[in-house]
């Protein structure tokens, strides 16, 4: 049984949350697309985390947590990571990597701040971690699979010949110091010393856990408009945020994915340049970040500040729509108690004719957002456990999302903590 748990939005919805309470059932975690980029918020009996590039099934004994071939591998930050939660009283997690992973070199993330730089005030916004790079370069069929690594000779020959390129870029275009070949060959020894342990042929692996009927959660990082193709392109990432790339990303057949979990925050928020047609700005914004998510809307990465907006439904209902949603799990709700209203984004008005389906960015950019407001609920409802317990009007802003969103809001999270949920 394969569940795929994956963002209707922008990211940072609170996928980290319901991928660590949902591990409770899992025998296998597996991280399928981007890389050290993105970040989960997990609070447990262990304490809080932001975790980057494990997945969010780390903290149980008894998972088994994959990076599948779909992510954007840094090898040190990796170990860096397991170590800090090792660190904290983790128990040693067991890891797999697989060998058709592709391998962060240090250059691509020089190259992202380099690339950064030189757009200046035009830039992407980017998390600087690399990960642009690195998949131009997987897909220029010049990056470095973990399974190359065990060849040293074809791997000395392809040093020499990508550096010979990368370096032309670095004195030319960019007039930054070059990479040197053999400090670079040296460094992946190294990275082949740290990951052999982990290497897997990942693909093999899951195929024998499906027929031994094993449950597996696929983990999506990013949300369904930050996907290359069907986001706000070109403010997007540069691997698929959708559960159907969780087949290719992980290497198992795409009919596999029964349970498609798409999660949906109860407001907006979004990191990074982009269109945002709900967004809201001055003291309104102001207060729903400093009072949004787990002591306020700030990057897991970067720390920056979150842009906020109010629900947009058409953006949401596309994002589930995209994702194969077969349910919604519905975060944050309990922020927004201190609202007297709360506008629901239900259409964009584009040239004068409202809209309920989501656009390519070139007419995004001209939306205005068309609001529906419901009465809030005026009420604390963490630590409430039971759908009927909730406020009629909290209930009633539940059940207008799922009429928009057209799939069933089967989950509501009512607080950061794991236990904090709320089943339909
Ligand atoms: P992810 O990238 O989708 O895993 O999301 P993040 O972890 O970056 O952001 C979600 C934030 O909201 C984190 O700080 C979580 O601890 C927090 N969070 C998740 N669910 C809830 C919830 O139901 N209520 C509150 N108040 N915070 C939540």
């Amino acid at each position: 049984m394969v569940k795929a748990i994956v963002g209707a939005n922008w990211g940072d919805e609170g996928k980290g949350k319901i991928t660590d309470m949902l591990g409770q059932e899992a025998d296998i975690i597996v991280r399928f697309q981007g890389g050290s980029n993105a970040g989960h918020t997990i609070i447990n009996k262990y304490g809080k985390f932001a975790l980057h590039l494990l997945p969010s099934g780390v903290f149980y004994d008894h998972t088994t947590s994959i990076i599948g071939n779909g992510v954007a591998l840094n090898i040190p930050y990796l170990f860096k990571e397991v170590q800090s939660i090792v660190d904290r009283g983790v128990p040693m997690p067991k890891i797999l990597v697989s060998d058709r992973a592709q391998i962060m070199m240090p250059y691509h993330i020089l190259f992202d701040q380099y690339e950064e730089e030189r757009l200046g005030g035009k830039s992407f916004g980017s998390t600087k971690s690399g990960i642009a790079p690195f998949y131009s370069d997987k897909y220029a069929k010049i990056g470095f699979q973990v399974s190359e690594l065990f060849e040293e000779e074809a791997l000395r020959e392809k040093v020499d010949r990508v550096c010979e390129m990368k370096n032309i870029i670095l004195e030319h275009m960019y007039h930054k110091p070059l990479i040197n070949p053999d400090e670079l060959f040296n460094l992946l020894l190294d990275y082949k010393k740290v990951v052999e342990p982990y290497v897997c042929d990942v693909a093999a692996y899951l195929h024998q856990a499906m027929k031994e009927g094993k449950n597996i959660l696929l983990e999506g990082q990013l949300g369904a408009l930050k996907d290359p193709d069907f986001g706000i392109y070109p403010m997007v990432t540069s691997s698929s945020t959708l559960a159907s790339y969780g087949a290719i990303g992980a290497g198992i057949p795409a009919y596999e994915i029964k349970n498609i979990i798409a999660v949906a925050k109860a407001y907006s928020s979004a990191v990074g340049a982009g269109e945002f047609v709900s967004e809201i700005f001055g003291d309104e914004a102001d207060e729903l970040r400093r009072r949004g998510g787990d002591g306020g809307e700030y990057g897991a990465t970067t720390g920056r500040p979150r842009r906020m907006g109010w629900f947009d439904a058409v953006a949401t209902r596309y994002g589930c729509r995209m994702q194969g949603a077969t349910e919604v799990a519905l975060t944050v709700l309990d922020v927004l108690g201190y609202l007297d209203e709360l506008p629901v984004c239900v259409g964009y008005e584009i040239d004068g004719v409202v809209t309920k389906d989501f656009p390519t960015t070139v007419k995004l950019a001209k939306a205005k957002p068309v609001y529906e407001v419901l009465p809030g609920w005026k009420q604390e409802i963490r630590g409430i456990t039971k759908y009927e317990d909730l406020p009629e009007n909290c209930r009633k802003y539940i059940e207008f999302i799922e009429k928009e969103l057209e799939v069933p809001i089967t989950m509501v999270s009512n607080g950061p903590g794991r236990d904090e949920i709320i089943k339909r």
